[in-house]
């Protein structure tokens, strides 16, 4: 297992708005982190991505393979689990977020942390996206269970397993705040974001045609 470098972030937010019905899915966040314009197009113009049958397709062969992981319990005990909660729906009007975790563990030392399995190899762009997602549930967690939230873990099932450990800095926590509210300037304020600054991401995207 190995630890990771924390995000080294100045934080900006001062605190939610409070005028906010809508909930995003960490799923949504990670959408928006991709390109924010993703955020405007899906959310302010009602706009879905051309992409939904790909995305059942995938998202399926993701819930068998998760299914179809065998050591789980091997996986739990190395990381320290004594008890967990399986298959969690947390929700947040707080934090304006909603989503299913994984696992919720309970580890030896009386914390709680999120254990998520990803149907996908390692590599350090997917776990940065990851890592948000782990600090999301973890701010759920924390929320819901009313306990200490440390540490999370993923485990890359197509990586025979390898479970990485990610500690939470303020930092993280500061920083994926931060991307809830701008995703809630957009929805709510309309907003129009900045281009994604990484152009090849332009190349095969569905919105092209409409992104001025
Ligand atoms: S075309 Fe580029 S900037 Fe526009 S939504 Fe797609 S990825 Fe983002």
């Amino acid at each position: 297992m190995d630890a990771i470098t924390p995000i080294t972030y100045t934080c900006t937010y001062t605190d939610f708005d409070t005028d906010m019905t809508a909930m995003i899915t960490p799923s949504e966040v990670v959408e928006h982190l991709y390109c924010p314009r993703f955020t405007y197009f899906m959310n302010c113009l009602d706009i879905p991505q051309h992409e939904e049958l790909r995305y059942k397709v995938l998202k399926g062969r993701e819930l068998h393979e998760k299914r179809e992981v065998e050591n789980r319990e091997y996986i739990r005990k190395k990381i320290g689990c004594v008890n967990k909660d399986v298959s969690v729906y947390i929700a947040s009007r707080n934090l304006r977020i909603r989503g299913i975790v994984d696992e919720v563990l309970e580890l030896n030392d009386g914390t709680l942390a999120p254990l998520d399995y990803k149907f996908a190899e390692y590599n350090d762009f997917t776990f940065e996206t990851y890592k948000i997602q782990s600090v999301l549930y973890a701010l759920l967690i924390m929320e819901n269970y009313n306990k200490p939230v440390k540490k999370g873990f993923i485990c890359y099932i197509k990586s025979s397993n390898k479970i990485k450990e990610i500690i939470y800095s303020e930092q993280d926590i500061c920083y994926t705040k931060d991307v809830i509210n701008e995703i809630f300037n957009i929805i709510l304020k309309g907003y129009y974001p900045k281009k994604t600054k990484y152009q090849n991401k332009c190349i095969d995207c569905c919105y092209r045609n409409i992104c001025v």
